[in-house]
């Protein structure tokens, strides 16, 4: 029998891949998409890792354990008395599982709106023939065999795990794991202090367990601008977060009792962590195995990432690849502009992203948000610059609303004024750093911030303050 022919195949319908799928069919191509995730209960979804246990799950028990917290020790400052509260973990995990269950299945619809073919399965490269991609899908029915004109290799990644850390979702958690614990545990470990430890560690010391967080770096959020991962560590530490830095991590060993953790701390001492249960959050690897990308003559690097040019592509004509499974940050939001740059270059197009303005994001409580260059690099680049700083504390809204943690920091050229970084700690931070980078996007200096009107009161009008505060104009401090 004949294979299908399709003008882009994707593989992977994770944010890069489905909004790759959805902008290559609204072009007029002819889209099918493979993807092959299981839920625990045995269904097909689409939307990988981002909506079944990233993104959208973490978001919504982020905002469960924060309204906990807040009807546990806040309510009160506010005047209202709510007695003692009271957890109901199973519901709280039944409600972010209706959340994950309500966005896989509104893309399964968009996929219906946009005529897009899910091919559900497992997809592999079996070779090339005049000018089209040939490509396996092992689906429950059998396999497929389909044709591409253009490929888009859209498999994200998984949870790195550790060498005698054997990860079994119940005493020792990845993500999965993490995201969907039975019961609060009065003592947990987590390893590595990134996003992903910091958001879900969070999670949890908020509905009671009393966490220690082992990083092996000797500084705290590297990544960040100095002046925020300083903040954000004296915020972290204040809120309860036993975090140790510079912990080298031994001999893992579990028990009816629960998970011990033999390590050295930065001064070289050996010390021991008996916890319930141990979250390893030490970064994500790319999923490459299994898509025989040696049948099309394509390999990967050193670190496991799929070689490709500022413009996705890769080595072969019209195969592309996107998202987490290539270099750059892996986030959500950065696959998903690459996934429509690539749909529209198949199309013609002349579209380009810049990496420089893509906002990194850290949902711990305050928030972290950032877009742009860190003081550290601009002074490493020899770049003269000025800064400007404004805290939440002497904003009215951010008081009014028990929020007055952290600051905004603007950072902009010392002759032209453009805007360089701009750095957020503090409530809301995901949704003020949007302003910052369309601002940088339009090539902004401090000052057109400062010149724009912004409501009052508002948290943003700590961004303008902060803008303000660059020629030493702050007004309200
Ligand atoms: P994925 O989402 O990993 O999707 C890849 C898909 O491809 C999967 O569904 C997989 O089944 C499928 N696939 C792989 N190989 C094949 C094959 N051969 N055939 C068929 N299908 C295949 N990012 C943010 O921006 N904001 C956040 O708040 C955020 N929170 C996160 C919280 C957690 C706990 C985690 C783990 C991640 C978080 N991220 C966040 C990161 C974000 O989830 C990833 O950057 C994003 O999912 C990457 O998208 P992707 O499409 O490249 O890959
Ligand atoms: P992220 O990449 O944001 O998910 O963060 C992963 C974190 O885990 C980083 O801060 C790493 O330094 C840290 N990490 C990686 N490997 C180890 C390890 N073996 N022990 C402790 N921390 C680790």
């Amino acid at each position: 029998m004949a294979s299908e022919r399709f003008d882009v195949v994707v593989i992977g319908a994770g944010p890069a891949g489905y909004i790759a799928a959805i902008r290559a069919a609204q072009l007029g191509l002819k889209v099918a998409c493979a993807e092959k995730w299981t839920t625990p209960e045995g269904e097909l979804a689409l939307g990988g890792t981002c909506l079944n246990v990233g993104c959208i799950p973490s978001k919504a028990l982020l905002a469960s354990s924060e309204k906990y917290e807040e009807a546990c020790h806040h309510l009160g400052e506010h005047g209202i008395d709510v007695g003692a509260a009271k957890l109901d973990l199973a519901k709280m995990i039944a409600r972010k599982d209706g959340i994950v269950r309500k966005m896989t299945k509104g893309i399964e619809f968009l996929f219906r709106k946009n005529k897009i073919t899910w091919l559900k399965g497992h997809a592999r490269f079996t070779g090339e023939n005049d000018g089209m991609y040939g490509l396996e899908v092992q689906a429950a029915e059998g396999q497929v065999q389909v044709d591409a004109r253009c490929v888009i290799i859209a498999s994200g990644s998984k949870a790195r795990h550790l060498p005698g850390m054997p990860v079994d979702n119940t005493l020792i958690c990845d993500n999965v794991g993490a995201l969907s614990l039975s019961s609060v545990p009065r003592r947990l470990g987590v390893i590595g202090a990134g996003v992903i430890g910091l958001e879900l560690g969070s999670v949890w010391r908020r509905l009671g367990a009393e966490v220690t967080v082992l990083e092996g770096l000797p500084g705290f959020l590297a990544a960040c601008d100095d002046a925020v991962s300083k903040e954000a560590w004296k915020i972290f530490t204040r809120q309860g977060l036993a975090i140790h830095l510079g912990a080298r991590v031994g001999e893992v060993t579990t028990s009816k009792k629960g998970v011990s953790v033999a390590w050295t701390d930065a001064q070289g001492a050996a010390q021991g962590l008996d916890v319930d249960r141990l979250i390893v959050s030490v970064g994500r690897v790319p999923n490459t195995d299994g898509l025989n990308l040696a049948a099309v003559d394509l390999g990967v690097d050193d670190r496991g990432f799929i070689p490709v040019d500022d413009h996705c592509r890769t080595k072969r004509d019209n195969i592309y690849a996107i998202g987490d499974v290539v270099r750059g940050p892996m986030l959500a939001h950065k696959g998903e502009d690459e996934g429509v740059m690539v749909a529209e270059l198949i199309a013609g197009q002349k579209p380009h992203i810049d990496y420089n303005t893509i906002p990194w994001v850290i949902y711990t409580s305050p928030e972290i948000a950032w877009v742009g260059r860190t003081e550290q690099q601009l002074k490493a680049e020899g770049r003269a610059y000025r800064s400007g700083q404004f805290p939440f504390m002497a904003n009215g809204r951010a008081l009014g609303m028990n929020a007055a943690e952290g600051f905004v920091k603007v950072l902009a050229d010392a002759v032209t004024d453009e805007v360089l970084g701009v750095h957020i700690v503090g409530a809301g931070a995901s949704d003020l750093i949007a302003e910052a980078a369309v601002a940088m996007e339009f090539r902004a200096s401090s000052e057109d911030i400062a010149r724009v009107c912004h409501p009052h009161p508002s948290m943003s009008e700590v961004m303008r303050e902060a803008a303000l505060a660059v020629d030493k104009r702050a007004l309200n401090l």
